[in-house]
């Protein structure tokens, strides 16, 4: 509490200050033409970051519901309760729009070293995976360090458990061996595989995720373990040994069910077609508590608009928020906006998505028109209180892509700290504790501010 107490004074001294002290070189960096918008950003940062209302709200969100895996009840149960507290609010059109999403369940799941003698893995199915025999299934491991490798070794895969112990450098570059590596393994004859947890050595932290099986190959059954069993076995069979697992998962689809996206909206006072979306994915893995991926995002971008109404302030045009559901194994929120608003896709005018946690340092990144760009720099100049760099590449997400690529609308991404971020992701460690109040709130105020600014500017932002 005293180091919030602490952001907020230095904060309040930062909006006094505006245009009074501020050092010569940083106000003539800050265009003009932004004159008009300083003070209701200087409000909107302050109330957001007056007190810890986002984090509690995600603290109540997160210990309530726990976490949310499309299909399941907690999901559900935490819709309800989101569009039920957006209406408290006081944001205007707030509805849950029907979505059918795909439901896969867990079920009781282990993998025991049974030779050399018995060690239970820390491991989790990934998303998608069929079941082993209701007994398990046990097989010698063959342990690969990539693709290549496993092409070169492809005569040892019969039969065998094949272990991907890839090490991790980046999500991007290590997560295809998640998504991917149980068909690789198959198509060389392997009964299952493990994947060596896509993240950064953590506390024996097993990271799931989601997979897919590639089309006319033979589906195996397929979990991710710790870096430290990977490592273990990664030893134990230079050493000549022959390690021998029993995997046991119960993992199975269901029919679809019934799920929704959950929008509310600061309507436009001039402009009320013309629409700022803001937005996250409101459901999570079935382990933590879905905290950092994606709660955090959710209550950040909704607290914008939850900012706005309560300072009074309604921009010319529209500013929605969109909870998607179904991020994490299928996208059907985002494809199912895409399609229910294809005729207004081009009227969208910008979209932010946070789903990268919010963990200081954080930044921004934006992807669009270099006419765009050039405005987003300059309204970027306003976050610089906040300690944020200059906006960086790499805007969108996935949630927005669909109805971005249709309406061909500029994109931004809010990005926490990727090595914090990554180290709790998709892991039984993803909840609210790990979450500081101050890097919630300075998350709500930077978001507030891009999308109010945008929104309220006479001009549209350039496509
Ligand atoms: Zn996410």
């Amino acid at each position: 509490m005293s180091g919030m107490l602490r952001t907020v004074s230095c904060l309040f001294a930062v909006a006094l200050a505006c245009g009074a002290a501020l050092p010569l070189s940083a106000q003539s960096a800050a265009p003009a033409w932004l004159a008009p918008y300083r003070d209701a950003v200087s409000r909107l940062t302050a109330a957001a970051q007056a007190d810890d209302f986002a984090w509690r709200r995600l603290a109540e969100l997160t210990d309530t519901y726990g976490n949310r895996l499309s299909g399941s009840e907690n999901l559900q149960r935490a819709i309800r309760w989101a569009e039920a507290t957006m209406k408290t609010d006081g944001l205007a059109n707030v509805r849950a729009e029907k979505v059918l999403v795909p439901r896969w369940v867990r079920g009781r799941e282990s993998a025991v070293i049974v030779d050399p003698p018995e060690h239970p893995i820390v491991m989790l199915g990934l998303g998608g995976s069929v079941a082993t025999p209701a007994a398990g299934l046990e097989a010698d491991v063959l342990v690969v360090k990539n693709y290549k490798d496993l092409e070169a070794r492809a005569a040892d895969a019969k039969g065998r458990i094949v272990l991907f112990n890839v090490p991790y450098t980046t999500y991007g570059e290590t997560v295809a061996y998640r998504s991917g590596g149980a068909s690789a393994a198959a198509k060389v004859g392997a009964v299952a595989s493990l994947v060596r947890a896509v993240g950064p050595m953590g506390l024996r932290t097993p990271h799931t995720g989601n997979m897919s099986y590639a089309e006319g190959v033979t589906k195996i059954p397929t979990a991710a373990i710790a870096a430290e069993d990977a490592n273990r076995i990664q030893r134990l069979a230079d050493r000549g040994l022959r390690v021998r697992v029993r995997l046991t998962m119960e993992a199975h689809m269901e029919p679809d069910a019934e799920s929704a996206n959950v929008f509310g909206e600061i309507t436009g006072r001039e402009f009320p077609k013309e629409v700022v979306l803001v937005g996250c994915h409101f459901d999570s893995w079935d382990l933590g508590t879905g905290a950092s991926d994606n709660g955090v995002g959710c209550i950040v971008t909704w607290e914008a608009l939850r900012l706005m109404k309560h300072l009074g302030l309604r921009p010319r045009r529209t500013v929605r928020v969109g909870l998607f559901t179904n991020e994490e194994n299928g996208l059907r929120g985002g494809t199912a906006y895409r399609d229910a608003n294809l005729a207004a896709a081009g009227d969208h005018i910008f979209a932010l998505e946070s789903d990268s946690g919010v963990f200081a340092p954080a930044s921004l990144g934006f992807t669009g028109s270099d006419a765009a760009r050039r405005v987003i720099d300059e309204i970027g100049t306003l976050l610089t209180p906040l300690g944020f760099p200059a906006i960086g590449p790499g805007g969108g997400g996935a949630d927005i892509g669909p109805i971005a690529q249709a309406g061909k609308v500029p994109m931004m991404a809010y990005n926490g700290d990727s090595t914090r971020y990554f180290t709790i992701h998709h892991t039984p460690a993803d909840t609210v504790d790990r979450i500081a109040p101050d890097e919630v709130s300075k998350a709500a105020a930077a978001i507030a501010t891009m999308a109010y600014v945008i929104a309220e500017r006479p001009e549209r932002l350039p496509k």
